[in-house]
Formats: structure tokens, C-alpha cells, sequence
């Protein structure tokens, strides 16, 4: 009786400490990610002068896959003056990790010169105006000021740094061809299309002239991404660069990528070479 009282009592305390594991690892998994996967954004040495803001954005491109082409600095000054100061400026969108110093004009000088920033609240967000997408800091007025003047990198310095090339991974693409090899002479009518995207190309060109069948109807697609495990190939970018846009280390849809052109979308698809290019018909 009392063994198999102690057997029972060592397997709930076994069972009770491998929940307890999985959960600090759970949390310990979830920290890891929010300390190191979420974007960063660095203030960096303006060459523009009192009216300029140098920054730098870097983050997991293939975690979210924007274009980041909006800069707002926003100053909440209850007690000092000016009251509040909201600047904003489009800058050349970048979907990778960028550095940019910007022209913020006159209103720059003011916010720097504002009182009691002490007690004012800054908030510097980064936009992706079409992916809708922000990424916000805030600090204190004085704080970024002081970031402002301690900052010794300028956004050329970082950028050289950020554009070191990756080199990409070498392979074969295999040679794709729609055009066969003359076909022997025959009465009989052949079937020369089996892709029904070029069917009514090539039908015309049979022995025995027969009428050209009909061409695929296209479609329209209602989203179309990325798997993970592209190997940057850029045979997807090569057939429809509109939508497909290859980096140094994945493949990502740009962002307001047109979606009617789905037979072309389709042969990206079909040319990847680790299918991980997916979509759904609208
Ligand atoms: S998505 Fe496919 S086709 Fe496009 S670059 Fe990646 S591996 Fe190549």
C-alpha cells in the first residue's frame, strides 16, 4: 500500500515538474523573441544640420515584410512650449534594413528649442504607409534630445555597414523552353500545347493546321505569400517582377502587388524550384 502511495506521489511531482519546465521554457522562448525579433530603431548623427533627423531601422524582413518609407516625430509638451509639434516626412522606401538622414525643416529647430522638455513626451514612429504598418518609440523630450546630441554615427556610416553584400547561395535553374523540337511529318493532327496558358500560341503551328484551341481564361488571385525555405533564386522575380521581389536572404511580395494577372502568378509558382510560392484563387 505505501509503495504504491510513494510511486503515485513521485509520478505527480514528475509531471507537475515537466509542466512546470515547458511553461518557463514557453515564457523564456517568448522574451527571446520579443528582445531580439522586434525592430530597432537608432538614432544616429544628422549631416543636415539643427533641421535635420538621422535614423536607423533595422528588423526581420521575412517576419514582416514591409516598406518603410514615413518618418513622424511628435512632441507632447503640456508644460512647456511649443504645446505640441507634429513633423512628418516621406523618405525613399526601403523593405530592407536602412539608415536615411532626413530634412526635417524649420520645425525641427523648434522642437529642439522647445521648454521644459523635461516633461515633454517624444514619439518617434517609422511608417510603412501602405502596409499600414508603425513602429513607435517613446521617450522623453530631454531624452531625445540628448540621443540627438550624443550620437556619433551618421546614417552614410551605418549604411555602408548595412549594405555589406550578402553573397548568394550558387545553384542551377533548370532551362525552361516552351518551343519543342520540329515534329515528324504526319497526317495525324497533334496536341502540341499541354500547358493550357500557351494552347492557343502554339495550336496554330500543328500538322494540319487545325484551329487554335482556346487560351486559359485568367484569374484573379486573392492573396498570394511566401513559405519559408525560399533559396533566392529570383526565377520567381525574373517572370513577374511586379509582384515578386527577391533579397538577400528571401523572397517577399511587394507590398500592393497587382493580384489580376493570376496565370502568371501560377507560373511563378510552378518555376520555384522548392514550391514554398503559394496562393489562393479570389
Ligand atoms: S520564392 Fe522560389 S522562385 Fe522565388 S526566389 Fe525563392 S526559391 Fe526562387
Amino acid at each position: 500500500m505505501n509503495t504504491t502511495f510513494i510511486a503515485m506521489a513521485v509520478a505527480i511531482l514528475m509531471g507537475l515538474g515537466l509542466l512546470i519546465g515547458l511553461g518557463v521554457l514557453s515564457l523564456l522562448s517568448g522574451a527571446l523573441n520579443f528582445l531580439f525579433v522586434k525592430p530597432k530603431l537608432e538614432i544616429l548623427k544628422s549631416q543636415l544640420g539643427e533641421t535635420g533627423f538621422a535614423f536607423a531601422l533595422t528588423w526581420d524582413q521575412s517576419a514582416e515584410p514591409v516598406k518603410y518609407d514615413r518618418v513622424r516625430l511628435h512632441l507632447f509638451n503640456p508644460f512647456g512650449a511649443p504645446a505640441q509639434l507634429d513633423i512628418q516626412r516621406e523618405f525613399d522606401g526601403s523593405s530592407d534594413d536602412f539608415a536615411r538622414d532626413i530634412e526635417m525643416g524649420p520645425a525641427m529647430k523648434e522642437l529642439l528649442a522647445a521648454t521644459n522638455l523635461d516633461q515633454a513626451t517624444m514619439e518617434v514612429e517609422i511608417i510603412a504607409t501602405r502596409d499600414q504598418t508603425t513602429h513607435k518609440i517613446t521617450m522623453k523630450g530631454s531624452e531625445f534630445k540628448a540621443r540627438l546630441e550624443n550620437a556619433t554615427q551618421t546614417a552614410e556610416e551605418l549604411k555602408a555597414k548595412l549594405t555589406v553584400v550578402k553573397e548568394k547561395p550558387r545553384f542551377e535553374i533548370p532551362e525552361r523552353t516552351f518551343i519543342s523540337p520540329p515534329l515528324p511529318k504526319t497526317a495525324k493532327q497533334l496536341k502540341l500545347a499541354t500547358n493550357p496558358v500557351f494552347a492557343g500560341d502554339f495550336a496554330g503551328a500543328a500538322a494540319g493546321g487545325g484551329a487554335a484551341a482556346p487560351a486559359a481564361n485568367n484569374f484573379s488571385v486573392s492573396k498570394v505569400w511566401i513559405e519559408p525555405g525560399c533559396i533566392v533564386c529570383d526565377a520567381c522575380e525574373g517572370i513577374y517582377p511586379e509582384v515578386f521581389d527577391v533579397t538577400d536572404t528571401t523572397c517577399v511580395i511587394r507590398p500592393g502587388a497587382p493580384l489580376d494577372d493570376g496565370l502568371k502568378i501560377q507560373e511563378a509558382a510552378e518555376a520555384c524550384p522548392v514550391e514554398v510560392i503559394k496562393f489562393t484563387k479570389a
